[in-house]
Formats: structure tokens, C-alpha cells, sequence
């Protein structure tokens, strides 16, 4: 009997072992385990500046934590090119905040976050440019990625950043396939074209009418103006209709 009893206080003691490793499951529902599944995988980019002097010091901030609390991005790169991964890409890491892009909120959870080591007032280095494509075409072909995906944190958070600068070359990444960029012929802009719908229907989060303005200026003209720009309509019905042009998501 004693046996017996030990017996089951070791079983016991195996199954409370056994779900301490498990993973988590809702006790409101019987668990049958499918293996049809894989990590959770982004579905678009954000690319930050570091306003930081030197990749190791960004480096340093990024593994640990600073004065407005902890961060971290998926890949830094230097300003020699040099590509650094500090988060798995499956996981989520923490570097775009409070945000939103086409009506989706957390960017977190749905991105992945790319340092480029800048102080925010210099141009972009020739070498980080090209690394930085390099590791955009692995991605969103590895990740399956839509390449008009591959936004700047200011795009995804206007009223609260500016990063990437006005420096970025973001002409040079779209002519390499990634973000949007207005074509050089554009079609003319209809009548009762509504700019505001445009600027909306291209990601931006309009609760801040004018930092959404300065957000879109900094990302397609190079310049931060709060308020509509002559040759903003032409841009904007040409953002449109590419995106219109795009063909849908698909994948399982
Ligand atoms: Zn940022």
C-alpha cells in the first residue's frame, strides 16, 4: 500500500513537472494540439534613426535600458554597414511605441524594427544604405513581407516622432522596391479628389491632422511643413492609385 502510494505521489510529482515546462493553455477549452502552425511573422518594417553618436553606444541602450525606459529593435546597422540582430524576428521588440499605420495599432506586434546608427542631423552613409537593402530583400523575401510595407517611425507615430530624418533617402529605397515612392509621370488628379481619404488610404493615422502632414512631407518631399503643399494632390492620387495597383496579400 505504501509503494503504491509513493508510486502515485511520484506520478503526481511528473505531471506537475511536465506542466510546468508545457506552454500555456486556456482552461476555458480542451486542448487538442494541432501541428498546423508556425511563429507569429511581421508584417511590415519600420526604420528608426538612432539620434545616438556611435553604433556602440546604441548598442549599449538597446541591450539594456535608458531614461525613458527600456528599448530594443530587431537589427541595428552601423554607419559602416555592419548588421547587428538583437531580437529574434519572431519576437516582439519594442521600438515603435504608441502607434499606428493603415488602421492597424501596436506596430510591435506586427513589425520589425531597424536601428540605423544616425545622430538625426547628418546624411546617410553610402555603406549603411546598401546594407540596409541588402537585409530589406532578405527579409521581405524570407517573411514574406510586402515590400510597399517598409515605413519610417515618424510615419507610424507623427505626433510623437521624427525618425527617420529628412535625410533619408527614401527615393533610393523605393528605385531599390521597398516603401512608395510618386512616379515620375503621374496621371491627373480628378475632380472632388479628396487628399485627406489619399493621405489616410496610404497608412497615415490622421487624429493629428497636421502631424500627419509634417510626417508625410518629411517622408516624400524632404521637408517638415504642418500644412498642404502645392503638388501634394498629384503625389498623393499617384500613392493611390499604386496602391490600388498592388496585388492583395495572400499566403496561408
Ligand atoms: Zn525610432
Amino acid at each position: 500500500m505504501r509503494a503504491l502510494q509513493r508510486i502515485a505521489a511520484v506520478l503526481c510529482l511528473l505531471v506537475v513537472s511536465a506542466c510546468a515546462t508545457a506552454p500555456p493553455r486556456n482552461p476555458l477549452a480542451d486542448w487538442h494540439a494541432s501541428p498546423n502552425h508556425e511563429p507569429r511573422r511581421a508584417r511590415m518594417i519600420v526604420i528608426h534613426h538612432t539620434a545616438m553618436r556611435s553604433a556602440e553606444g546604441a548598442l549599449l541602450v538597446l541591450q539594456t535600458r535608458n531614461s525613458g525606459g527600456r528599448v530594443s529593435a530587431h537589427y541595428l546597422i552601423g554607419e559602416d554597414g555592419r548588421r547587428y540582430q538583437l531580437v529574434a524576428e519572431q519576437e516582439r521588440a519594442w521600438h515603435a511605441g504608441s502607434s499606428r499605420w493603415a488602421g492597424m495599432d501596436d506596430i510591435n506586434s506586427i513589425s520589425i524594427g531597424i536601428e540605423l546608427d544616425n545622430d538625426g542631423n547628418e546624411p546617410f552613409s553610402d555603406a549603411q544604405i546598401e546594407s540596409l537593402l541588402v537585409l530589406l530583400a532578405d527579409l521581405t523575401d524570407r517573411l514574406g513581407i510586402q515590400p510597399h510595407l517598409v515605413v519610417g517611425h515618424g510615419d507610424v507615430a507623427p505626433t510623437k516622432k521624427d525618425d527617420p530624418s529628412v535625410h533619408f533617402p527614401w527615393q533610393r529605397v523605393a528605385q531599390a522596391g521597398y516603401g512608395l515612392w510618386p512616379r515620375e509621370l503621374r496621371a491627373p488628379v480628378p475632380a472632388g479628389f479628396d487628399a485627406w481619404a489619399a493621405l489616410r488610404l496610404v497608412g497615415y493615422d490622421l487624429r493629428d491632422p497636421e502631424a500627419a502632414l509634417a510626417a508625410f512631407h518629411r517622408h516624400f518631399r524632404g521637408r517638415e511643413d504642418r500644412e498642404w503643399l502645392e503638388g501634394d494632390a498629384e503625389l498623393l492620387y499617384d500613392l493611390q492609385l499604386q496602391l490600388m495597383e498592388l496585388p492583395s496579400a495572400s499566403g496561408t
